[in-house]
């Protein structure tokens, strides 16, 4: 089934029902209502020369237009590349002729950001750009009008023509370990994710979800967008971006059942000096993915925000992009110290990355992943597309995993961060979560840096919290002997206010090592 096809089936069954609010504009649609502004922006792209396979390119903070623009395209086969709206003028031309984009729909300003004027600078410099249309603007209204030159049966027999394997969508992935690489996914690919999410989960055409994770990633349009129209479920879009009061008072205002976020945006909202005045009673579940998730904000998300249910994600963009999800009745326990466990349809091994023989059970391993989620491949990149992706389909993810008896799966860290001190593999997340415990520090990070004597040694980035009195490497060596092996007790002590991050909220390790070694020198 291709992803316009779905959504009919959708529209079909539940048109009544609430499809999608912007509450910013205090715009509501019912299904039967999306599935109309979907078809229409459909044929107006159409009758605009969109063909099947050409790029549509979309750069904006989340709004109505960006989930109409993600399946009006996916109706048509054309291939939606999706753009940070962080991203500025390098990595916007970067990532229009990387894809080759044909047509760029994008918001006009935002913030302080002027989005006309960066297009206006990198248009020269992106042969295959020939057409813009701006939201909010005359633009996107003369698309919707030029839909009366396409005909039903027009649109109907372009849709047939497609497949569900065609690519449909290019993501760029988050650039924490280097320059982004361009995902191409098929309908296949995001569809069958987005439900096999929103099912395990248990959602039903009741539930509402507050969506303040961005569209541009899978995480939003995904696990949210398609996670919820496959259902019959409603989108609920609190804010163009990420606001943790703007957040609660959706959740509140619009009893949504659902909250999706990466860690950091659970601990803003915990974090909000009147966040006991939210009612959040409607809240039931969510999911919680992107990074490690520390204890005890899992703990405050069941306790203090009623998403008893709450699941636990594991995945990357190339995998479309879940592999492993905790289940509805799966205790604290696997809740917070596992990623749950393998999707359906999907298979999941730990390999030793030298070898390539499946590790004993409990030992560390790359996780590879294999069935219906794995990409088509990066785009216009097929030396990258075959170091990830071997020849039985398995792709490699680079990140190091751990499995239990129960078949439920731990992160380790990424295969890149792992630390070789003097023959001794060292895990810097383990060290990380043991330094949490000292009183004084308020977030940490380990990373390696190089040493001639033994290969590498621990550096920890420590950020104290307020009032604390400093630490240096002889305080932490002291707090750690006896508690963790010497070869595991961080060398170097750095005391920051921050850590160098991606836009998603990701730790730049890549960037601290380098930074490390300047800030030692
Ligand atoms: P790049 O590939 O460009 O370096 P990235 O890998 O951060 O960036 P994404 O595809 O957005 O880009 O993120 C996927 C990665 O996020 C995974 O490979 C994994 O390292 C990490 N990750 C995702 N979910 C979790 C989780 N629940 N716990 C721990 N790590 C996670
Ligand atoms: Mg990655």
């Amino acid at each position: 089934e291709t992803i316009g096809a779905n959504l009919r089936r959708t529209v079909a069954a539940y048109g009544g029902q609430e499809a999608l609010v912007e509450v910013a504009s205090g715009r509501r649609w019912t299904y039967a209502e999306f599935g109309v502004a979907v078809d229409t922006f459909a044929k107006g792209l159409l009758a605009r020369g969109i063909r099947t396979g050409d790029r549509v390119g979309i750069w904006a903070p989340n709004c109505a237009e960006w989930t109409i623009t993600q399946y009006a395209t996916a109706t048509i086969g054309a291939i939606l590349v999706n753009i940070n709206p962080a991203y500025r003028t390098h990595e916007l031309s970067y990532a229009l002729n990387q894809s080759g984009v044909r047509l760029l729909i994008s918001a006009t300003e935002f913030k302080t950001s002027d989005y006309r004027a960066m297009v206006d600078e990198v248009r020269g410099d992106c042969a295959a750009l020939e057409d813009t249309v701006y939201i909010g603007t005359p633009d996107w209204d003369a698309v919707v009008a030029a839909a009366g030159g396409t005909t039903d049966e027009q649109l109907a027999a372009r849709e047939a023509e497609l497949s569900f394997d065609d690519p449909i969508n290019i993501q760029y992935t988050s650039g924490t370990t280097g320059f982004p690489k361009g995902a191409t996914l098929s309908h296949h690919n995001i569809l069958n994710n987005g439900y096999f999410v929103t099912e395990t989960i248990g959602f039903t055409t009741e539930d509402r979800l507050c969506i303040p994770v961005p569209f541009y990633h899978c995480f939003g349009m995904v696990m949210a967008n398609l996670g919820c129209t496959t259902h019959g479920a409603c989108m609920v879009i609190p804010a163009p971006a990420f606001d943790p009061a703007a957040t609660l008072q959706a959740v509140q205002d619009e009893r949504c059942t659902g909250l999706y976020g990466v860690p950091t945006m659970f601990i803003a909202e915990l974090g909000l000096p009147d966040f006991a005045d939210y009612d959040l009673s409607s809240l039931r579940t969510g999911v919680m993915a992107g990074s490690p998730c520390p204890i005890e904000v899992m703990k405050r998300c069941v306790a203090d925000m009623h998403m008893a249910e709450v699941a636990i994600c594991y995945g990357m963009t190339e995998t479309s992009p879940v592999s492993t999800q905790t289940r509805r009745d799966d205790d604290l326990d696997r809740r917070t110290s596992t990623v749950g466990q393998v999707m359906p349809h999907v298979e999941v091994k730990l390999v030793d990355p030298a070898s390539g023989l499946v590790v004993p059970r409990g030992e560390p391993g790359e996780l590879c992943t294999r069935g219906y989620s794995v990409m088509l491949g990066y785009w216009d990149d097929d030396e990258k597309t075959a170091e990830a992706i071997d020849r039985a389909r398995w792709m490699h993810t680079g990140d190091l995993a751990t499995m239990r008896d129960d078949g439920y799966v731990n992160i380790v860290g990424r295969i890149k961060d792992m630390v070789i001190r003097g023959g001794e593999n060292v895990y810097p997340r383990e060290i990380e979560e043991f330094l949490y415990t000292h009183p004084s520090i308020a977030d940490v990070q380990v990373v390696g840096v190089p040493d001639a004597k033994y290969g590498e040694e621990l550096c920890a980035w420590i950020k104290l919290k307020d009032g604390a009195d400093p630490l240096d490497a002889d305080a932490v060596r002291d707090f750690a002997t006896g508690k963790l092996a010497r070869y595991k007790i961080p060398r170097y002590v750095l005391l920051v206010d921050d850590f160098p991050m991606t836009i998603t909220g990701k730790i730049r390790k890549v960037e601290m090592r380098e930074r490390s070694v300047e800030l030692l020198g």
